[in-house]
């Protein structure tokens, strides 16, 4: 008989989706008379631009002949996607090497796999809220997880506490669900702290794109010696829409350099093009083409006009919460809108009086951890007509 990773037992049931879908789905059975407005999608909605789309489509003519047909492509990616995202980094001041760039089908796929570099012997140290998947990876290999609490009293950007040690450091900004993003002195302190204590930074830049105030780091590598102790995630699906499609990068740099057990020099950047080229393919070359479309100027021309639709979306909703007192976070430098559950309700029961009175559906902030609790996400990913809907029903319900 097999024995089992047994730590699967220790995680929770991710309920969340399952279980709005569960209370949205009875509402509308009980009231079908009633439209209800998403507020809650933690996903893209617009299409692909049209440089990406004509890009796919080249690709897809590349496969049809025997001169330009591609089989298995380079794991690490193809240098023509690699070099369009060092490119892309250079023009906001960023120096990266294309064999520091690893492309993959998501952000979510490398920030649960780059557990595989590290022993379970270490101790995490992971935001409270944030997205699941940094603390359920660690949990499935059992590591010591602290938790660093994300509140209004830090504007929900947890800093380095000096008397606490850590090896590993997740975090992510702009973040998501609460939409607050790191300063360059803020990450500053963070590099300083990661130095310290010979730690590495696990960041995740996913939401970059929606970074509107220029003095705000795109980044982690915006800040001096971030490469002696960083490691970034970052994805096109928030990007270019490319949540369905498929295609992330992780940088890895080089001089990410730490002594092994018997005194041997053990390079982070190696160890994870091993670990690709043991476990993984690589992406498609449609995929690869579509993505390296992004970088150009025209592609992330096309992208900026669907962020800048989100972004109108997301200066709708902060609109009406400010009129109506609600304490509100985000919407500004990210897709999210974070705000406090009027008179100090919880989250699920905010849920279903929002939906019960306004028909509108969110996502409850205690799905993001204990200090959701009393915390509510709205998206910026609908349309202006259902956004402007949303927002005059709140109006008139507070
Ligand atoms: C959406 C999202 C990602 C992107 O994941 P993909 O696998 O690239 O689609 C990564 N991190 C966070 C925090 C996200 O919300």
């Amino acid at each position: 008989m097999p024995k089992l990773n047994e730590n699967y037992l220790n995680l929770t049931e991710n309920y969340l989706f399952s279980e709005i879908a569960h209370r949205v789905n009875t509402y509308t059975k009980a009231n079908p008379d009633k439209k209800v407005i998403r507020l809650g999608i933690g996903d893209v909605t617009l299409p692909l631009g049209s440089e990406v789309i004509t890009q796919l489509h080249e690709g897809v003519n590349d496969l049809a002949s025997v001169q330009t047909f591609k089989g298995y492509g380079p794991e690490q990616g193809y240098a023509f996607l690699r070099e369009a995202i060092t490119n892309y980094y250079q023009k906001n001041g960023i120096s990266i090497c294309a064999d520091e760039v690893f492309i993959s089908d998501g952000a979510k796929s490398d920030t649960g796999n780059i557990t595989d570099l590290f022993d379970k012997d270490n101790i995490v140290l992971i935001p409270d809220p944030v997205y699941p998947v940094y603390v359920d990876t660690n949990m499935m290999d059992a590591r010591k997880i602290i938790y660093m609490d994300a509140t209004v009293e830090n504007h929900f950007l947890p800093m380095p506490d000096p008397y606490i040690h850590a090896d590993l450091i997740y975090l992510c900004s702009p973040n998501n669900p609460t939409g607050a993003a790191y300063t360059c002195e803020q990450l500053k302190e963070w590099v300083s702290y990661a130095l310290e204590n010979h730690a590495i930074i696990l960041y995740d830049s996913a939401y970059e794109c929606f970074i509107t105030d220029k003095t705000l780091p795109r980044s982690i590598f915006a800040i001096e010696q971030a490469k002696k102790c960083a490691i970034e995630f970052c994805s096109l699906s928030k990007t270019a829409g490319f949540t369905g499609t498929r295609c992330g990068y992780t940088i890895v740099p080089k001089e990410l350099n730490f002594p092994s057990s018997d005194g041997r020099n053990l390079s982070l950047n190696t160890m994870w093009k091993r670990r690709q080229t043991t476990k993984f393919n690589g992406v498609s070359y449609i995929i690869q083409r579509g993505a390296a479309a992004v970088f150009s100027a025209k592609g992330l021309a096309q992208c900026e006009e669907n962020i800048k639709y989100y972004q109108e979306n997301a200066k709708m909703i902060s609109i009406e919460l400010e009129k109506k007192g609600f304490r509100y976070f985000g919407g500004v430098n990210s897709p999210y809108i974070w705000f406090e559950c009027p008179n100090q309700m919880d989250s699920w029961d905010f849920f279903d009086y929002l939906l019960n009175n306004a028909q509108i559906v969110g996502t409850p902030g205690a799905g993001f951890g204990k200090n959701g609790q009393r915390f509510f996400r709205l998206t910026s990913f609908n349309t202006h007509e259902n956004t402007i809907e949303a927002m005059k029903r709140m109006d008139n319900l507070f």
